[in-house]
C-alpha cells in the first residue's frame, strides 16, 4: 500500500459554507483541500437561498466577491414587494411593501445591505472566487465515507464516485460542511436536536408573471387560504424563473404521482397560463442544532451544525458566520498561537446564534400557517372583505421581520 497523502485541512462539502471557508483559510495564506460528492458547482440547479444578509455582504467583501454578489444580475430596481392573496386572479389581501436596492440606504448598523443573490448564482461565485485565489485543492466527484481520529489527525475514508475506488488522507483537522444530512455528524455521533417542522415542495418555474398579472413588480406571492398560507411564489432571479413551494404535511408525498401543475393553476387562478417545470424538489422544513460544534479535531458548519426553516433567509447566512469565525481559529491552531480551549470557544460563539436564528426562523413560519381569523378568505361580501383587509395588514406588520432581518442579521435589537 502506498504512503497516505497528508492535508492540514480537509473541507468535506463544496457548497457555500465550505467554498467560503476555503476562500477565508486562502485570504489567511492557509492552504486547504475540499472534496465534494457532485460533478461540479453547477451541475444543480438549486431553488434554495438568495437573500444575503447585511454581515454575510460584509463578509463577501473580506472574500473579495462582493461586487460580484452585489452585481450577479438580480435587477436593482425590482421592489422587494410580497403580496398576499387568495390566487392571484382571485382575492387580494395585503401588500407588505418594501423598497428595491436601489431605493434602500445602507444601514448605519452595517456597511452593506441586504442583496438578492440566488444560489444558482452565489455558489458558482464562490467556486469561481476559490479557482482564481489558487489556494485550494478542490476535488469534485469524491465522497467523504468515514473517518477515525487519533491525538495528532484524522484518517478520511474517501471514495471516488465514478470510479468507487476509495482512498485514504490524513488531515491535521477536518471541517464538515457537508450539509444537514451530514455523514460526518452522524459518523462523530454528535446528538442533533430539535424538530421537524414538515415537508414542503418546491418547483423551479419558468414564467412571464410580469406580462399576466397588475399586482407585479414584486417578488413574492403568498397564497392563504381558510387553513392558513397554503404556498408561494418567489422569484429566483428578479425576471422570468420562480420557486413556487407548497407547504406540505409531516409525510413525505410521493413525487411521481404529485401533481404540481393543479397547484400552480390553483395559484394562478386560471389555466390559460403558460409556463415550463424545470424541476421538483421536496425537502423537509425543520430546526435541528447539533450539541456541539467539535469532536477532537473535526468540526461542523453550515447545515451540518444547524438547520432551520428557510423563513428569514438565515441558514446560509448563518452557516457563512460560522466559518467566518472558524477559520481564525484553525489557523491559530495550525500556527501554534492557539490552545485547545479555541476548539471549545468556536461552539460557545457560534451554536447560540444557530439556536436564536432557528427560533426566529420557526416563529416567521408559525405565522404562514396559522389559520386564525382566515376562515372567509375565499368569500365574497363585506364581512369577507374585512376580514380580508385587517388579515393583510396584520401579515404585513408580522412578516415585516421575516424579509428585513437586520436585527438577527448584525446580532442587534432593531425597534425602528
Ligand atoms: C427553499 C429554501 C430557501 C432558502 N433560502 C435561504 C435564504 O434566502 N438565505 C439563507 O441564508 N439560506 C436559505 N436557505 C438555506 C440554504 O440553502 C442552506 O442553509 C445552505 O445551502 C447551506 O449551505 P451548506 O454549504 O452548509 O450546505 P449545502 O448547501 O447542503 O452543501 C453541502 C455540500 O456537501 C456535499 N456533500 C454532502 N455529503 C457529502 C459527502 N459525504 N462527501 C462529499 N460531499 C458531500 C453536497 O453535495 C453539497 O454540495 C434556503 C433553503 C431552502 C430549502
Amino acid at each position: 500500500m502506498g504512503s497516505v497523502e497528508t492535508l492540514d485541512i480537509l473541507i468535506v462539502g463544496a457548497g457555500p459554507v465550505g467554498l467560503a471557508l476555503a476562500l477565508d483559510l486562502g485570504r489567511r495564506g492557509i492552504r486547504s483541500t475540499v472534496v465534494e460528492c457532485s460533478s461540479g458547482a453547477e451541475s444543480e440547479l438549486q431553488a434554495k437561498a438568495s437573500v444575503i444578509d447585511e454581515r454575510t455582504m460584509e463578509f463577501c467583501r473580506l472574500l473579495g466577491i462582493r461586487d460580484d454578489v452585489a452585481n450577479a444580475g438580480y435587477p436593482d430596481d425590482l421592489p422587494s414587494d410580497t403580496i398576499f392573496c387568495t390566487a392571484m386572479n382571485g382575492h387580494y389581501i395585503g401588500r407588505l411593501a418594501m423598497p428595491s436596492a436601489e431605493m434602500r440606504e445602507v444601514p448605519e448598523q452595517s456597511a452593506e445591505m441586504l442583496r438578492r443573490c440566488p444560489q444558482i448564482w452565489f455558489d458558482p461565485i464562490c467556486a469561481r472566487a476559490v479557482h482564481r485565489q489558487g489556494m485550494t485543492d478542490v476535488r469534485y466527484s469524491t465522497k467523504f465515507l468515514r473517518c477515525d481520529q487519533d491525538d495528532s489527525g484524522v484518517v478520511c475514508h474517501l471514495e471516488h464516485v465514478n470510479t468507487g475506488a476509495v482512498h485514504q488522507v490524513r488531515a491535521r483537522y477536518v471541517v464538515a460542511c457537508d450539509g444537514a444530512g451530514s455523514v460526518l455528524r452522524k459518523t462523530l455521533g454528535i446528538p442533533f436536536d430539535g424538530k421537524d417542522l414538515g415537508y414542503a415542495i418546491s418547483s423551479i418555474v419558468k414564467v412571464d408573471l410580469q406580462k399576466h398579472h397588475t399586482w407585479i413588480p414584486a417578488e413574492r406571492f403568498m397564497f392563504i387560504g381558510p387553513d392558513g398560507t397554503w404556498g408561494n411564489f418567489t422569484t429566483i432571479d428578479g425576471r422570468s424563473l420562480w420557486r413556487f413551494s407548497v407547504v406540505g404535511g409531516k409525510k413525505k408525498t410521493n413525487l411521481s404521482t404529485f401533481d404540481m401543475d393543479k397547484l400552480l393553476d390553483k395559484a394562478f387562478g386560471r389555466d390559460d397560463i403558460e409556463y415550463e417545470i424545470i424541476k421538483t424538489v421536496q425537502w423537509r422544513r425543520s430546526q435541528y442544532t447539533a450539541e456541539r460544534y467539535h469532536k477532537g479535531r473535526v468540526f461542523l458548519a453550515g447545515d451540518a451544525a444547524h438547520t432551520m426553516s428557510p423563513t428569514g433567509g438565515h441558514g446560509l447566512n448563518t452557516g457563512i458566520g460560522d466559518v467566518m469565525g472558524l477559520s481564525w481559529v484553525l489557523q491559530a491552531l495550525l500556527e501554534g498561537w492557539g490552545g485547545q480551549r479555541l476548539l471549545e470557544a468556536y461552539t460557545l460563539e457560534r451554536r447560540p446564534v444557530a439556536l436564536r436564528n432557528g427560533m426566529g426562523s420557526t416563529r416567521n413560519f408559525s405565522i404562514w400557517v396559522d389559520s386564525k381569523g382566515r376562515d372567509k378568505v375565499l368569500n365574497d361580501g363585506p364581512e369577507a372583505d374585512e376580514q380580508r383587509r385587517t388579515l393583510g395588514k396584520n401579515m404585513a406588520a408580522n412578516m415585516r421581520q421575516e424579509f428585513q432581518p437586520l436585527g438577527l442579521a448584525t446580532a442587534r435589537h432593531i425597534t425602528g
